[in-house]
């Protein structure tokens, strides 16, 4: 990477139709072959009941810590192309595939937008990003609260790690 000094940033991903792993291996390989942002860590995968609409399958989620140039918006970008990617092969090729990605912490920005909150405002209240975040950043904290009291202190029921390899996104 050359040019501006690159920024930490969480992300969160999750999704619940199809071969879920591949399309967050495929989505987070695809934002390190990028020449502005570098892929740090990735947590484990957690199998997490649906929250919300809970007629519908379980999910899986991850977080990964990136590096990158990229501004705000312009990593969002990114990321929702990462994520039509993988509807795209859902509609052409093997069956039911989706996967969402958010932007939880991008560090140093507080930013309130109609097409960008950050940090993400639902966090805090969902186990499903607090585990796998706690497990790749023991230390960050969010509006003054450690991710991982925050993890402790929140109805975990159900979620499981699924997959302890940090390095499974290489191989999808
Ligand atoms: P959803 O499909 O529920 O994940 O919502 C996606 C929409 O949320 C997109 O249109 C984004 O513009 C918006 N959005 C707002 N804040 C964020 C964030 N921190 N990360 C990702 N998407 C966000």
């Amino acid at each position: 990477m050359t040019g501006a000094a690159p920024r930490k940033v969480w992300l969160g991903f999750g999704g619940n139709i199809g071969d879920v792993t591949s399309a967050m291996g495929v989505a987070l390989r695809s934002l390190d072959d990028q020449a502005n942002t570098k892929v740090v860590n990735v947590s484990s995968i957690y199998k997490t009941p649906p929250w919300g609409v809970t007629d519908q399958p379980w999910f899986q989620n991850c977080c990964a810590e990136i590096e990158t140039q990229l501004s705000p918006e312009q990593l969002l970008d990114v990321c929702q192309d990462a994520e039509r990617a993988g509807k795209r092969e859902r509609i052409l090729r093997w069956g039911p595939r989706t996967i969402d990605i958010d932007i939880l912490v991008y560090d140093g920005v507080e930013q309130n937008e109609q097409r960008l909150t950050i940090p993400h405002p639902r966090i805090a209240e969902r186990a499903f990003v607090l585990v796998p975040l706690c497990e790749i950043a023991a230390d960050l904290v969010l509006n003054g609260n450690n991710v991982c009291q925050l993890a402790k202190a929140i109805d975990k029921e159900g979620i499981e790690k699924t997959d302890s390899c940090t390095d499974w996104w290489k191989n999808q």
